[in-house]
């Protein structure tokens, strides 16, 4: 009987075993850089398919209001690395310096066991920290032949930048990664970034037809405080020749130059017979602008196909995390303009799906006031990593797994500082609820209040509307609540120094 018995109790104890210490699982952060949910159809795009980014909400959750703390490109980067607002990681625009001693999630990963790899757009000056493997654009990166530099020393490809981050991407997983080991692997393209310019697979979409312009392509503002008049960020306006494709990218090869000449030669030419102006000219702009942008996104969009089919042909689609996500909204005409920057929602929301199988029941949305904070420390607690205290951003695993938690966050803080500097967007913060949006222009006393649910574009600020005093003074309230919970209360501000604007003081391109 004895030797049964302890058989028995083997079996028992050894299944239980294994179902306590499943399996860690591989987190894939794919990430683009200004890729607005307005142009990814499984966020309802009026403009464009993203039949891959879509795959991933079908098959996981979609989140529908996911937003930034700080709306440009390497702040936000810093921010889900850290899981820190911006004025205690030291990052708070895009001239501040990234400081790679700091804790990071990919560090505590790292340290516990993962493999991590950082590949594509990186933006936060220094060196990565915390990756086995990285491979990095050098600061903002070019589309065409880019110089990259790595843990392994400066290399040059020649190719599309999308494309490249792609290749790369693929190679690691097939070639580069410890196979014994979890990973962490960071994709992060830099298109659909200014100035958009299209791959070579991509420069022949919508060539034959208008993509829809918003509705508010010619607004005035009028409805907003005084402050947005002076933003510099318009597609009548502030758009450069580059932006326009009157130039083509200086580092093409001749035959990329010939491919490029023969899409957009006979446009420009007949442009150059008869010019539009006024409005005619905007919608010129508009038109040039968005199909650049959306075929920049397309090419993003088949990089996550040929990623998710790597995923599924090598066995790793089951046990392997999937995030799409951009380090911010973006304009796409909207109000007229084009950029970001701003607390309004276009620009302040990030797309967000996430496949994760057996945890995530496909096809769900959540509507919860989720984080670029919340990035990490939702990793670190899917590898059983125990998240920092300091860290200032909530796991949101309950929430992929369908929870609905009374205690999760009623209200998110938002603060930007870059000004003055390019599209000069004057420094601001605020607070937005599930419902309203309180915003201080801090530097010139001004105020804004959304009503989001009847104003959801908005466009009219009801902060003098004394039918909404009782709302206005609960968010004032809240707003004080929220600084003084995340420290902002006292923190040093970057100093007030111009940096140069690109194209301020040249021709008007278009
Ligand atoms: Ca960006």
């Amino acid at each position: 009987m004895r030797p049964l018995f302890a058989l028995g109790f083997f079996l028992v104890f050894g299944a239980l075993g294994n179902a306590a210490a499943p399996k860690r699982p591989n987190i894939v952060f794919l990430f683009s850089d200004d890729h607005a949910s307005h142009a990814i159809s499984a966020y309802g795009s009026k403009i464009n398919q993203t039949p891959n980014i879509d795959r991933i909400a079908k098959e996981g959750m979609l989140f529908r209001n996911t937003f930034c703390t700080n709306s440009i490109c390497g702040p936000s980067r810093a921010v889900i690395l850290t899981g820190k607002h911006s004025h205690l990681n030291g990052f708070y625009d895009n001239r501040s310096t990234f400081d790679g001693t700091q804790q990071t999630f990919a560090k505590l990963l790292q340290a516990n066991g993962y493999n991590t790899a950082m590949i594509g757009k990186w933006h936060l000056v220094t060196d990565p920290t915390g990756f086995d493997k990285w491979t990095i654009l050098p600061g903002q990166g070019i589309y065409y032949n880019p110089n990259f530099k790595s843990d392994k020393g400066p290399l040059k490809v020649e190719g599309y930048c999308t494309d490249i981050i792609t290749d790369m991407t693929l190679n690691w997983l097939d070639k580069g990664r410890d196979k014994e080991k979890p990973f962490l692997l960071m994709c992060q393209h830099k298109a659909p970034h200014r100035e958009w310019a299209p791959g070579p697979n991509q420069l022949g979409l919508y060539r034959d037809k208008d993509i829809p312009e918003p509705d508010s392509l010619f607004d005035d503002w009028k409805g907003l405080a005084p402050g947005a008049k002076y933003q510099e960020m318009t597609i009548a306006k502030h758009m450069l020749p580059s932006d326009l494709k009157f130039k083509s990218p200086q580092s093409m090869n001749p035959a990329q130059k010939a491919l490029w000449d023969k899409y957009y030669g006979p446009e420009n030419e007949a442009y150059e017979k008869n010019k539009p102006t006024g409005k005619d000219q905007v919608r010129w702009n508009y038109q040039r602008y968005i199909k650049d942008y959306l075929r920049c996104v397309a090419g993003v969009d088949d990089g996550v196909g040929r990623v998710l089919k790597y995923l599924d042909e090598n066995g790793l689609a089951e046990n392997t995390i999937v995030v799409y996500s951009s380090d911010q909204g973006f304009y796409l005409g909207d109000k007229g303009w084009f950029d970001k920057r701003w607390m309004y929602d276009v620009s302040m929301r990030m797309p967000f799906v996430v496949r994760w199988p057996g945890k995530i029941k496909a096809g769900t949305e959540n509507h919860d006031l989720v984080q670029n904070l919340d990035f990490g420390p939702t990793f670190l607690d899917a590898a059983g990593i125990q998240v920092p205290a300091d860290m200032q951003g909530k796991s949101i695993i309950p929430l992929l797994e369908g929870h609905t938690l009374a205690d999760w966050r009623k209200s998110v803080y938002y603060h930007y500082y870059e000004y003055p500097a390019e599209h000069m967007v004057p420094r601001h913060y605020g607070v937005r609820t599930a419902t309203h949006k309180l915003i201080h222009y801090y530097q010139r006393d001004e105020w804004e209040l959304f009503d989001l649910v009847k104003d959801p574009g908005e466009t009219n600020s009801v902060f003098q509307n004394e039918e909404y005093a009782k709302v206005r003074d609960e968010l004032a309230r809240e707003l004080i609540r929220l600084r003084k919970h995340y420290k902002v209360e006292g923190a040093p501000e970057p100093e007030k120094k111009a940096a140069p604007r690109p194209g301020a003081g040249k021709k008007k391109a278009g």
